[in-house]
């Protein structure tokens, strides 16, 4: 645990997130700046920096795709964009961003690019997630 990364502060629950997934080693919660509707971000419960510092690397995509294949389950995204870019946050991070037909990103996804969810239609949202 890092005393004062985002991300592990999220883990202790002394920040609050709509949560739409969580294992033992593993939690997946909504991005408070969607890129899409249902952007969510998967994060190991232990600080690592970067994606492959985590120890079982294939457990940690396993449980990208399950928040994957919720959110085409869910919200009818065409597909997934995996993206692990890792320079916002110092906490291993893949955000799992669903990609739909009209989306506002075209062939790449940009972070700049934003899509803005009330409090009440995120909680929404989370709910959704049938992991
Ligand atoms: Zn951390």
């Amino acid at each position: 645990m890092a005393e004062n990364c985002v991300f592990c502060k999220i883990v202790r629950g002394e920040i609050p997130c709509y949560k739409v997934y969580e294992d033992e080693d593993f939690l997946a919660f909504l991005d408070v700046k969607p890129l899409t509707k249902g952007n969510a971000l998967v994060i190991p419960k232990k600080h690592y920096r970067w994606v492959d510092d985590v120890p079982d690397f294939g457990e940690y995509f396993e449980v990208a795709r399950k928040v994957g294949q919720a959110t085409k389950k869910a919200f009818g995204a065409e597909f997934i964009s995996y993206i692990t870019i890792g320079l916002e946050v110092s906490h291993a991070h893949i955000r799992v961003v669903p990609r739909y037909k009209d989306d506002k990103h075209g062939g790449l996804v940009t972070l700049e690019v934003t899509e803005d969810f009330s409090d009440e239609e995120m909680k929404d949202i989370a709910k959704k997630f049938d992991i």
